[in-house]
Formats: structure tokens, sequence, C-alpha cells
């Protein structure tokens, strides 16, 4: 926080314009001894001519030789240390299916899960039901439970996953889970942690109970558990810190859940380039910061799919020239974390990065590839927490520190 807080200090006002392109788990790998990446192998001149003209490297997202969840390593490219600033499960939750939690709110991820005639859990994930039976038990507590005083909201996630929202004056997190975490227990009771939680505890026994009797006879969901009881974390905001006015266009909640978790506006668009690019277009006078987000890149990285990754790089390039039609002071383009297609998930491989402007000092590399960026002068690990100051100085934003 204090580096945080001792950048902010030093932010001025000008009418500069910050891009951040971020191809969701850019990073990759060869598929054989020797051989290209995803990136390497795509062909990206106008993002090699950016990388020539502006300065390179790899970013970690959180530390050495951790793997990143997206909602973290975003918040690091946001400037935020994603080890620092932590947001708890519940929360977190809420902000991956676009639930818009508010101040008061106290959220937790919740399990359906099975128990036996005595009570007991056989299976914490109900033999993980289907999504669409998730969804039709989630409305149905929705609708169901009736608390005095507080609004109930049971929101469907996926397969056994749920997210319950309590909204009320007075609440607290400081619950204890009620998911016993093994097999052949009873669901815990939510004790609270201290006094000011008694009410919070007490309403949750409450949905508990009640959601017993109404999942009653469902099979194999006939009852449900609770964790992670957390509320909106007190984080400062993008603008207090950097002084930018900042939107996101991103096509998945969970990035525009945590681009709003620093105070950006995000805009909801179709999972489409062309509509990203033509929003951007069209508020480009509206904001000083515009993170615009590509899920698929990371998508294919998952499915495994080496050329698809490759192809959706090579889209990404094309709009490019697009985005320099407006002028922008600095441009950075990057991943959140690696997600090469020959292990099926995130990895934590520092993540290539470009930094473009009319200050930078260009470096030796020509084209923008993980092998070309680690001989960049930005290095070939460096803190993805030093891409804002970065991008700050290089928009003009930063004035000099001490006399
Ligand atoms: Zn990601």
């Amino acid at each position: 926080m204090s580096k945080l807080k001792q950048i902010g200090k030093l932010v001025t006002q000008n009418s500069s314009k910050i891009l951040m392109v971020v191809m969701d788990g850019l990073g990759g790998l060869s598929q054989n001894v020797n051989g290209k990446t995803e990136l390497e192998t795509a062909h990206t001149p106008n993002l090699d001519k950016l990388a020539a003209e502006g300065i390179c490297g790899l970013h970690l997202p959180v530390g050495t030789g951790l793997t990143p969840g997206s909602g973290p390593a975003h918040l690091g490219l946001f400037g935020y240390d994603p080890l620092e600033f932590q947001i708890g499960r519940g929360a977190l939750e809420a902000v991956g299916i676009g639930f818009d939690l508010k101040k008061e709110d106290v959220a937790a991820r919740g399990n359906f899960c099975t128990v036996d005639d005595s009570g007991k859990i056989s299976d914490r994930r109900a033999g993980r039901i289907d999504t669409p039976t998730c969804q039709k038990l989630s409305e149905l507590l929705n609708e169901k439970v009736k608390i005095d005083g507080v609004e109930v909201f049971v929101k469907p996630v996926r397969e056994h996953r749920f997210l319950l929202v309590l909204r009320s004056d007075g609440l607290s997190d400081a619950v204890a889970d009620t998911d016993p975490q093994r097999t052949g227990k009873a669901p815990l009771a939510p004790e609270a942690f201290e006094p000011k939680a008694d009410k919070t505890s007490s309403i949750i026994a409450d949905f508990v109970e009640q959601a017993a009797v109404i999942l009653k006879d469902q099979d194999p969901a006939n009852m449900l558990l609770l964790r992670g009881f957390s509320q909106l974390p007190d984080w400062p905001l993008f603008h207090e810190l950097f002084g930018l006015n900042a939107c996101a266009i991103a096509a998945y909640p969970m990035y525009r859940g945590v681009a709003k978790l620093v105070g950006m506006e995000a805009y909801q668009v179709d999972d489409d380039l062309d509509k990203e690019f033509a929003l951007l277009e069209q508020h480009w006078s509206d904001y000083d910061f515009f993170f615009l987000h590509m899920k698929q890149t990371d998508s294919a990285g998952e499915d495994g799919d080496f050329d698809k990754k490759v192809s959706l790089i090579e889209d990404m390039d094309r709009m490019i020239p697009r985005a320099m039609k407006l002028k922008p002071d600095v441009v950075i383009v990057t991943g959140d974390h690696s997600t090469p297609a020959i292990m099926k998930k995130h990895s934590w491989h520092p993540v290539p990065l470009l930094l473009w402007s009319k200050l930078c000092r260009p470096d030796n590399v020509k084209e923008f590839g993980e092998r070309a960026c680690m001989n960049g002068s930005l290095g070939a690990s460096f803190p993805a927490t030093d891409i804002m100051p970065l991008a700050l100085a290089n928009a003009g934003r930063l004035e000099k520190f001490g006399a």
C-alpha cells in the first residue's frame, strides 16, 4: 500500500490517454523443443511495429513460480499487489458472476450437497449436479426463503456451486463456514467470530434451516454448505490512486467485476473484437484510461488449441491500427497470465508485454514474442505492479519525486 500511495502523491493531470489491451492467458509455450510459442507463431505485423518502437519485457503477475487466477492477475495489471489486495471467496464469487454487490452485503460461496437420514454429509458436491439443476434449486431458494428485514439472493454459479448474498443493515462477515470440508459429519453451525457478527450468524442459521426444509425431498442435492463469508473490500480506488477516469470493455462478467471493484466504469459487450473496438471508439473522449479485454485466447489455451490461440492473437493484431487511429499517448499490450496450450491451464510463466509511447527509449526488441521480450529493457520477469507507474510516467502524469 505504501508504494502505491507514494505513487499516488506524484500523480498530476493532463489530457493524455492510456490504452491497456489484455489478451487473457497470452503467454505460451512451444509444442516442441525450440519451437515457437503461440504468440511467436502468430503473424503480428502491427504488434511487432509497436514492439519495435516501444519497450518490451515479461511481467510476473503475482510472484515467481505462482500461477495466478485471472482475478488477482488483473489486479496486478491495475497496479494492486494481488498478495496484498485479496478478496474473500464469497465476494469473489459475486464478482465472477457479475452480481452487483453493495457495501452492506455479505456474500458466501455455496455448495449444494447430499446428507443422509441422520443429517451427515455423504457428498459435499451432491454428485456435481448439472448447472440447470443448480439454477432450478437456486431459484427455489431465492423465491421461498423469507427472513424479516433481510433481502436474500441465491444465484446459480455452475454445477453444485451457487452464490448467497444477504442484504441488510449491520451485517458482518466474521462468521465461520458451515462446510466442515469432509463427509461423515453434519454441516456446522454458522458461528460468529465476534459479537458484532451475532445478528449475521443468526440470519444465516435461519437461512440454512429454511433451505434444509425446502431441499429435503430433492435428490441428490438435499442440503447446502456455505463458506467464505465476505464483504466488498474497502480498497483505494483507481481514480483516487492514479487520477485516471477509467473504463473497462469486456465481454465476461468476471473482468467487468474486477474492474468495478477498483472503481472503473465497465461496459458490457458481445464477445466480439469488432464490437469491443467500436465501444472503444465511441467512448474515446469520455475517459483517460481504457482496459480492453479479450477472453478467447485463454479459452483456446485451456482447450489445448494451439492454432486457435495463434489465430485469435492475429485477430487482435488486425485491430491495432484501429486503436492507433485514436492517437493514444500510451499503449500497453499484454496478458494477465500465461495459458500455454500444451498445458491446457494457467501457468506461472512470465507474460509478454509491450509498452508504446512517444517517450519510449526503444530497446532492441523488434517483434512481439516471449523470447524477444526476454531481451527487452523491462526485463524477463518484472512485477506486474510496475506497469501502472510506467504507464503514468509515459503519459506525463507523474511529477518528480523529491526536490
Ligand atoms: Zn486470465
